[in-house]
């Protein structure tokens, strides 16, 4: 009897770990009974699964880490996707470099953008490799040629849209779970409105005349526009990482962080950490480690959006309070 029921639990777990193998692995779109589908970016990924729950497999592209908006695919990245019925992409113009492969490799994929029904904010200038002519642009452009600012998640409002599109798109492709989905859509945005007001709770630390970003690049208008922030300036003056600031553009950030009495320079892990530490040894401000494209490894602090949030938060309100 004994013998029986260990053999079972062994069954079991030698089982569970095969099937948990073939999550990164095998390119069926049906694994195991589970829908399988990808996503671009580690939070477009972790908030499928959250909405996906033990239902879906999702085929992360864009490894943790790692700058979407430069990140191209190997031909193994691809193959992983090769099955799938859709992709999920952030959207915006954020996966610059990877949709253009994309749309050719998996032609048979959808790709649903999850961003779109996110209202978008809209540069002023180009970036100044277009102003060059250096070629093509860096961002999706809005109607009368700017760009148009693609880090949409940094207000989880935003994010509480990409939910019902994502609701939508698995109840099509898996009706039988469609109940789950949605039940799971609606729990997770109301823990997305949770966060949202615990935001505004820690905000409210940060005296007014101290609620200034300066930031590695533009990544982070959604969030101001949400908790009252403006952003000063960046060391890449654009929407995206994929520019080169000049001698003169950080001159005038260094000047503008001296007038304004900034105290921190937040960059993301992407970003030119050499170029960063110089301008804080100039002006007597300090870098400060944000996640910005990217969640952490599972193991680090911020291994789901929730937890993102509340990383990137906590270590705003700790430098400007
Ligand atoms: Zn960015």
């Amino acid at each position: 009897m004994y013998t029986k029921n260990f053999l079972k639990i062994l069954f079991v777990l030698v089982l569970g770990s095969v099937l948990m193998g073939c999550q990164t692995v095998s390119t069926s779109p049906a694994e195991n009974g589970r829908l399988s589908v990808a996503a671009t970016t580690s939070i477009v990924a972790d908030v499928v699964q959250q909405i996906g729950g033990d239902s879906i497999n999702v085929h992360q592209v864009i490894p943790n880490g790692t700058d979407p908006h430069s990140f191209s695919p190997t031909p193994r990245d691809l193959s992983q996707i090769s099955g799938v019925k859709v992709v999920f992409v952030n959207g915006a113009g954020l996966e610059e470099t990877l949709l253009k492969v994309l749309k050719n490799t998996v032609p048979d994929a959808t790709l649903i953008e999850v961003s779109q029904n996110n209202p978008l904010i809209e540069g002023h200038e180009h970036p100044h490799g277009d102003e060059a002519g250096m070629g093509e642009t860096h961002t999706t452009e809005g109607e009368e040629g700017h760009p148009l600012d693609p880090h949409t998640w940094t207000d989880p409002n935003n994010v509480m849209q990409w939910v019902d599109i994502i609701v939508t798109e698995l109840s099509r492709l898996d009706p039988a779970h469609q109940q789950m989905y949605q039940k799971n859509g609606e729990a997770y945005k109301n823990q997305l409105k949770e966060a949202d007001g615990w935001i505004q709770e820690q905000v409210a630390q940060i005296p007014a005349e101290n609620r200034k970003l300066v930031t590695d690049h533009l990544a982070w208008g959604y969030f101001a526009k949400r908790y009252g922030f403006e952003q000063i300036g960046a060391i890449i003056p654009g929407f995206s990482t994929l520019a080169e600031p000049s001698a003169q553009e950080i001159a005038a950030l260094e000047e503008q962080i001296r007038s304004q009495n900034i105290r921190a320079i937040f960059v993301g892990n992407q970003s030119n950490p050499a170029l960063a530490k110089r301008i804080a040894e100039d002006t007597g401000a300090k870098v400060v480690p944000l996640y910005v494209g990217t969640l952490s490894d599972s193991d680090g602090p911020a291994a789901t959006y929730l937890a993102y949030l509340r990383y990137n938060v906590n270590a705003i309100v700790d430098a400007l309070k």
